[in-house]
């Protein structure tokens, strides 16, 4: 694998794999760019070097083939807007064949070609060799800046990399930032080392509290998920959000916590309402004594003096998922408190990453994306890295 930033890419043409799964009204305008103009440094520093950029990307989900509304050819203004005057972005109307080699061929240095939709072919998801050897064959090496997809072993997240030498095939800058970020914080951490678990469920956060009780120091959980933990030692959590199915699994986390000696934080009190709904009637009171009608929406007030403490002590801080439903104003003040913690433990010298949908919106929403140390556009598969798996489009870069 040769380091992006180290390469010279005079001369040659840069085959970029790329996440430009932008939404899209229906007259077919961008609604948020924020994909796009995350390669656009990965773009430019190819086509100063005086190399030229072939662009490959999914768009949607596409059924049968080719489709119009799944046309990358609608991104083309405005990826040349963002790039500006100087190169000028052609497009090929099919992303194999005679049309993209051609269309390949015919590219002069600062030059950049969008390629159509991976996904009109049946063979990008099914990760097809020959389909992935055909796409490698238009450019001299390979750049993977598609964070969001490297859980995948799609043709032209991870097959396409075996038809290059390991000295032509890189992470681009989007995808390095995630992959150290990702990596400082799982395999270097500085201890103390925290991570905050919110959200709904249990069941789609078991794997990760499990990885993370061989690496974590304190396990702050958070949300929803906290009551089924709640309830598991015997606890009234009156109607809150609780699986079940999942109070022996909970229980047993607990157990293995104790005996790696981890510390798991769970809520002590909580924001209880009498509905779920933003006009709810609210009170304060103990995560174990929820009366009877009432539920959990939020963690308490002396939770959050709690959690702040543990996360203003770490050193290392990864944050998944809400710890309420922020999405109410009534309920979003223990996710804001924990996100202000993070801050402060960041200016202090903390590494903070945070990583899956709903926190990031919550960082977002509350205007601390720029306080914390990294935010992760890569949901599923940053989620996938903490589990502990190996993600096909980081292996394929660095076997
Ligand atoms: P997830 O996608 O699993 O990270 O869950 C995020 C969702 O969990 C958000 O939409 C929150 O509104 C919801 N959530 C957080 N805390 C609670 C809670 N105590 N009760 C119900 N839903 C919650």
């Amino acid at each position: 694998m040769s380091k992006f930033s180290q390469f010279n890419f005079g001369d040659k043409k840069a085959l970029v794999r790329v996440d430009f799964n932008v939404p899209l009204n229906e007259n077919f305008q961008i609604t948020d760019d924020t994909r796009m103009r995350a390669a656009i440094p990965t773009i430019q520093k190819v086509l100063q070097d005086g190399g030229s950029v072939i662009l490959m990307s999914h768009f949607g989900r596409p059924k049968d083939g080719p489709d119009k509304k799944y046309s990358l050819i609608h991104l083309v203004p405005h990826l040349q807007k963002l790039l500006g005057d100087e190169p000028e972005v052609f497009f090929s109307a099919d992303c194999i064949g005679e049309a993209a080699a051609h269309a390949a061929a015919l590219l002069q240095k600062g030059d950049v070609l969008l390629l159509e939709n991976l996904r009109f072919h049946k063979e990008e998801e099914k990760g097809d060799m020959g389909f992935a050897e055909q796409l490698s064959t238009l450019g001299d090496v390979y750049i993977n800046d598609a964070f969001g997809t490297a859980h995948r072993a799609h043709a032209s997240t991870a097959i396409v990399a075996d038809f290059f030498d390991a000295d032509k095939k890189m992470f681009g800058l989007l995808m390095e930032g995630e992959v150290s970020s990702a990596e400082k914080v799982l395999l270097k951490s500085e201890k103390p080392f925290t991570a905050i678990i919110g959200g709904a469920k249990v069941s789609d956060k078991i794997l990760i509290i499990e990885n993370l009780l061989e690496k974590a120091t304190d396990i702050i959980i958070g949300g929803g998920m906290a009551y089924t933990f709640w309830k598991a030692q015997g606890k009234d959590i009156g109607n809150s959000l609780c699986e079940d199915d999942r109070l022996g699994l909970a229980s047993s986390l607990l157990e293995m916590a104790k005996a790696k000696g981890v510390n798991i934080h769970l809520p002590i009190d909580s924001t209880i309402a009498d509905k779920f709904a933003a006009d709810a009637n609210i009170s304060n009171c103990n995560s174990g004594e929820i009366p009877a009608g009432w539920m959990g929406l939020d963690i308490g007030i002396q939770a959050r003096t709690d959690f702040s403490e543990v996360i203003l002590r770490s050193k290392t801080i990864l944050w998944n998922g809400p710890m309420g439903v922020f999405e109410m104003e009534k309920f979003q003040a223990g996710t804001k408190t924990i996100a202000e913690a993070v801050a402060a433990a960041t200016q202090k010298g903390a590494f903070s990453l945070v990583g899956g949908g709903d926190s990031v919106a919550a960082v977002n929403q509350f205007g601390f994306n720029d306080k914390v140390s990294y935010v992760s556009t890569g949901g599923g598969a940053m989620l996938e890295f903490f589990e502990g798996k190996e993600l096909p489009g980081i292996a394929a870069i660095n076997k």
